[in-house]
């Protein structure tokens, strides 16, 4: 399929940028890694009039640590991430993520910006980065703004960034000693997408103790969903295979999961809590060593 004709323009700049958007209003759309967003406008799902490339716009694409938080610019490819050594240091489950999503073409073109932006409820990294309680740095006219992560997503395909605003990058809080973080997800076979998936930050005691745990489960809503229920049953409790088993049971509790041909709300639930355990488990094997 082809999409309906549209012009492009490359921006140099996030001002330029922005000053762009401003020019074309509604009409105008903005392009990063275009992995999602070349698809739908191939489906006519969106005809922008004007795509406003940030591919070209410098400084976007890097990984640093500033103040206790790693700095991640919106423009920063999934396979970079996957690979990155601060990364895979401090939030080895980010880089799980990144590293299971779509296949190489995908990862090398799709950037962390343009998919929490896009905020589809199948995508990987906006499960990760709840379970981690990011914070995304949105940039407009008027100056920049920061948006917690449970802010973020507000339905399916739908966050807090305004029409104005442009995401310039995601801070991570670097995980206290004694953290470990994972990240496990079950695939739909054809497309490659979550079916259900969990993301895990587990922070334990010398003793063995949960001293706070955030756990968020992609698959089963309009976008991640912490699982509350499953949080509380760790926190202050020895992490025992029993205790980690009777607290990832509940990752599903009190949801009501999107259902589709491929899974039934029923499958769903028992999945996440498969798939929560597993993602306990591993952020806890890491938290050990
Ligand atoms: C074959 C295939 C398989 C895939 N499999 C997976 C998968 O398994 N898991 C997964 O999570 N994803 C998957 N994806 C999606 C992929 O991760 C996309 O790259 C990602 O969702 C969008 O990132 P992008 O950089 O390509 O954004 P684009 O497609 O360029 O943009 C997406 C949307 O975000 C907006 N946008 C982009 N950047 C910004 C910004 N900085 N500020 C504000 N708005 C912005 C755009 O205007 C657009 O509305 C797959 C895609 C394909 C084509």
């Amino acid at each position: 399929m082809f999409p309906a004709s549209f012009g492009y323009v490359a921006a140099r700049s996030v001002a330029e940028a922005l000053e762009l958007m401003a020019k074309h209003g509604e009409d105008g759309k903005l392009l990063a890694g275009g992995h999602s967003l070349i698809p739908a406008m191939k489906l006519r799902l969106q005809s922008p009039r004007t795509l406003i490339d940030l591919g070209t716009v410098a400084g976007l694409r890097d990984i640093r640590e500033d103040g206790g938080q790693l700095v991640i610019g919106a423009l920063t490819v999934h396979a970079d991430i996957a690979a990155s050594e601060p990364v895979r240091r401090h939030l080895p489950g980010l880089s799980d993520a990144a590293s299971v999503i779509g296949d190489v073409q995908v990862r090398n073109r799709g950037t962390i910006g343009g998919s929490v932006a896009h905020a589809d409820p199948a995508a990987d990294l906006p499960v990760i980065l709840t379970a981690l309680n990011a914070t995304f740095v949105a940039q407009s006219p008027s100056g920049s703004r920061n948006v917690a992560v449970d802010d973020f997503f507000t339905d399916f395909y739908t966050t807090a960034l305004n029409a104005n605003e442009i995401l310039t990058e995601i801070r991570v809080p670097i995980p206290a000693p004694g953290t470990g973080t994972a990240y496990a997800k079950l695939p739909h076979p054809a497309s490659g997408y979550v079916v259900v998936s969990a993301g895990a930050a587990i922070t334990r005691q010398a003793s063995g103790t949960c001293v706070a745990a955030r756990i968020a489960i992609g698959g089963l809503g309009s976008g991640p969903l912490r699982a509350v229920a499953t949080e509380l049953e760790l926190q202050g409790k020895p992490l025992t295979a029993q205790i980690i088993a009777a607290a990832a049971a509940k990752a599903a509790e009190e949801t009501d999961p999107v259902e589709d041909a491929y899974a039934d709300a029923e499958y769903k639930r028992h999945v996440a809590g498969v798939y929560a355990r597993k993602a306990i488990e591993a952020a806890l094997e890491r938290a050990r060593s």
